[in-house]
């Protein structure tokens, strides 16, 4: 989704992204992020194209006497030979007040310059340096973790995750996973954004119901790649009722930190690779195998431990032979 606005093989998720705006859903519209272009594709008022909500949410009053209701940025702000001008055009004249409001929502978006390119759409996710771990950390702590009352064991595993050596993107990703904030097409639809009888099928089998714990543990695919990935480590155990536990069984009584570190490392691939492939058939229509996904989730397992775990010697085809040897050459023990 790096390039270009997402093909998407279905009108109820092209409806969707076109929402722009899902209300309650931040979690998910703060995941996209508009890159904007000439403006022609991205809707002025009911897109979030400039800080975290559509300024048609954000501003209610001048949405509802505009003018240009329907109108895209392009359309509002106009590119003369210096700088981007924006036009305005109102139903009526503004009072006082609501001109106090346009000046806000014209520091909004102050130093937006528009261009020839045509817009494009962006998952931040796919990029650390705009989805900073820090800033990771403080949304889901603050927003979350404070207001629910989590066991133990399953704070344990938070702590875990967030000390492990994968990619911070990936983490972030992961922690969404366990808090069940994944845009899952169940979770779409318990937020109004799907309609039930859009029948949301998981994006992986086309099924079942796509709930955050089948698309990643339950499905039949996820099924297949979690056993291939098991044997390949030489591990097996039936699939637990939850990601919580699934993460304990998968990191079971480890007790050396590098394996420790590397088998985490491996989990949180084969989540990402998942949801990955999920989008990719859902957005781009691209069909996939078992065999793929796994190879997929061996190959940038190996690239992380590798750097990440400063593993100096180990080759690719003696981490597909034997990982835990592989994790041994870390230099150094956590
Ligand atoms: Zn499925």
């Amino acid at each position: 989704m790096s390039s270009g606005v997402p093909r998407l093989s279905s009108l109820s998720w092209k409806e969707l992204i076109k929402l722009g705006d899902f209300g309650e859903l931040n979690w998910f519209n703060s995941g996209l992020e508009r890159k904007m272009g000439n403006g022609l594709n991205s809707s002025f008022w009911s897109d979030t194209w400039r800080g975290e909500r559509s300024f048609r949410s954000k501003y209610p009053r001048l949405f509802s006497i505009s003018a240009q209701m329907e109108a895209s940025v392009g359309e509002v702000g106009v590119e003369p030979e210096l700088g981007t001008e924006w036009k305005f055009l109102w139903k009526r004249h503004l009072f006082m007040w609501e001109e106090e409001v346009l000046l806000s929502l014209k520091e909004d978006f102050e130093g937006v310059r528009l261009n020839n390119q045509p817009d494009k759409w962006k998952w931040k996710l796919e990029d650390s340096s705009v989805f900073s771990m820090n800033s990771a950390y403080k949304r889901l702590v603050g927003s979350v973790l404070n207001e629910v009352a989590w066991r133990e064991d399953e704070k344990g595993v938070f702590e875990m995750l967030w000390k492990s050596p994968a990619p911070s993107k990936v983490v972030a990703f992961a922690w969404r996973a366990f808090l069940n904030r994944v845009p899952t097409k169940e979770n779409l639809v318990l937020r109004n954004v799907l309609a039930p009888e859009e029948q949301p099928f998981c994006g992986l089998c086309n099924r079942m119901g796509e709930s955050t714990l089948h698309l990643f543990l339950h499905c039949d695919v996820a099924c297949a790649v979690w056993l291939k990935l098991m044997r390949w480590l030489d591990q097996i155990f039936n699939s637990p009722p939850n990601l919580f536990i699934h993460w304990e069984c998968w990191l079971g009584r480890e007790r050396d930190k590098n394996i420790k570190n590397g088998k985490g490392i491996i989990w949180l691939a084969i989540i990402w690779v998942l949801w990955k492939t999920r989008n990719d058939k859902i957005f781009n229509d691209n069909n996939f195998e078992v065999d793929d996904i796994v190879e997929e989730v061996k190959v940038l397992a190996w690239k992380w431990t590798m750097s990440r775990m400063h593993i100096p010697t180990c080759l690719y085809f003696e981490w597909c032979w034997n990982p835990q040897w592989c994790l041994n050459q870390a230099p150094f023990r956590r």
